[in-house]
């Protein structure tokens, strides 16, 4: 089962879990239990591939906590 690094939306916390593609729809935060998650490499690749002139922003949020992003 792959393991998915995860933010909360709501408190910021970032952690790592294994999921399947159907619990990844359920998971929900450690530290808060807020159902606000999203995936830390997903955003990295929308916003590395689409920066356009954003991207120093774009990387300095990438490689705060990103270890599965090809774009960091
Ligand atoms: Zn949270």
């Amino acid at each position: 089962m792959p393991s998915y690094d995860l933010r909360c939306r709501e408190c910021g916390n970032t952690f790592s879990k294994q999921l399947s593609f159907a619990e990844r729809k359920n998971v929900v935060c450690e530290k808060c239990g807020s159902k606000e998650i999203e995936p830390i490499f997903k955003r990295c690749n929308l916003m590395g591939k689409g920066g356009g002139g954003e991207t120093s922003s774009g990387s300095s949020s990438c490689s705060g906590g990103c270890s599965g992003c090809s774009g960091c």
